[in-house]
């Protein structure tokens, strides 16, 4: 078991990451004498609130279930969280706990910073793009119509419970969904962990213990200390959205349901690659690792049949990275080292799109 202590200005919260957590009362310390209520999605409860309920002495009215799923991050989901809340007279001194995946987090982080001004949430993240990205930063939201995200708050969890044995449940995809984002902080921020990846990658597909506590931790501390640095993304947090501009266009021209996140960032990180070695940063060497490494953890490499440079254009241009009309890029200088580009050369980003399509 590992903890990474995240700071943030004037607060902290531990990550604690490892196996067999959920059946461990002592990782749960902060929550003696609170009122607890879980949130959780059918996948995720059916598999881990048994032993989360026996772990925490709760019962199962003590547990809202909510359908799985990204079309569930709705406003109208917030709403059926905060009616329970309330109609279960739960105080201001309760702690919410977020036992699922990223959908869960976002939404019962969102409900926590709501509910009466703001509760206690602790996160429970059961996937692994939830351990390693969405339950660190305090971001939470729910979906509108018109776009992703688009209503939200920032709130921190009081801690984040990482346990990596339900990882042993969920879809290879989904697995390498997560892996995507873990190839992701290596290429952005830490050249050395990229190659501990790649020499780490075969044991993490087969669920090493080890390997994925030092993975998780690792990306756990490299989103942290961006975030730190600036917590309501004006500037440097904006670098963790490398392979995302590309990725969005492709998730957006997919209709958001074929291709899982980590796919479409997958395919976007090949392409970040790409261009770094069009603006003459990245040696094409180096973008080829990417590549493979990529291929190797069983992501996709390439966007979808189909999708011209014209969709790319049209997709990448309503993207939230967009600054003043003009397209903002995340680009490597070199492995681990990434710059946040708006004056890059529009000859780069053509030839690799015609690379890529
Ligand atoms: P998810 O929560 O939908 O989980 C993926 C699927 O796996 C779901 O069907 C879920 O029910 C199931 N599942 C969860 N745990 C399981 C387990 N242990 N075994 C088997 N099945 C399991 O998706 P996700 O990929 O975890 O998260 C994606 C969401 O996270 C998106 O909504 C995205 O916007 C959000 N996100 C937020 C941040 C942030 O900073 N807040 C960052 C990245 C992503
Ligand atoms: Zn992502």
């Amino acid at each position: 078991m590992r903890t990474l202590n995240v700071e943030l200005g004037d607060r902290s919260y531990p990550i604690r990451i490892g196996a067999g957590l959920l059946s461990d009362r002592a990782q749960f310390a902060e929550l003696e004498n609170r009122k607890i209520k879980i949130v959780t999605d059918a996948n995720a409860g059916r598999r881990y609130l048994p032993t989360l309920l026996y772990t925490l002495a709760l019962t199962p009215e003590d547990v809202l279930v909510l359908p799985a799923g990204e079309t569930q991050k709705t406003w109208t989901s917030a709403e059926k969280i905060l009616d329970w809340l309330l109609a279960s007279n739960f105080g201001r001194d309760g702690v919410l706990i977020a036992l699922g995946g990223g959908v869960i987090g976002d939404m019962a982080g969102f409900c926590a910073a709501l509910y009466q001004r703001g509760i206690d949430f602790v996160q429970v993240p059961t996937t692994l793009l939830s351990q390693v990205d969405s339950s660190v930063g305090g971001k939470t939201a729910v979906n509108h119509p018109r776009g992703k995200n688009m209503i939200g708050a920032f709130h921190q969890p009081k801690s984040v419970i990482a346990d990596i044995n339900t990882l042993k449940t969920l879809p290879p995809r989904e697995l390498a969904s997560g892996l995507a984002e873990v190839i992701k902080y290596g290429m952005l921020a830490d050249a050395e962990f990229l190659k501990w990846i790649e020499q780490n990658l075969d044991k993490m597909l087969a669920l090493d213990a080890e390997a994925l506590t030092k993975a998780i931790y690792r990306s756990c501390e490299l989103k942290a200390r961006i975030v730190a640095q600036d917590e309501r993304e004006s500037g440097p947090r904006a670098l963790l959205n490398l392979g995302h501009t590309f990725g969005h266009a492709i998730e957006t021209f997919t209709g958001y349901s074929e291709w899982l996140h980590g796919e479409a960032v997958a395919v976007g990180l090949c392409m970040a690659a790409d261009m770094s070695t069009q603006m003459g940063w990245l040696s094409v060497d180096d973008a080829l690792r990417c590549t493979s490494l990529i291929q190797r953890a069983g992501l996709p490499t390439r966007p979808p049949v189909g999708m011209t440079p014209e969709d790319f254009l049209e997709l990448m241009g309503h993207d939230k990275k967009v600054a003043a009309g003009k397209v903002r890029l995340v680009l490597l200088r070199k492995l681990g080292v990434s710059v946040l580009s708006a004056d890059f050369d529009e000859k780069a980003l053509l030839a690799t799109l015609k690379h890529f399509t």
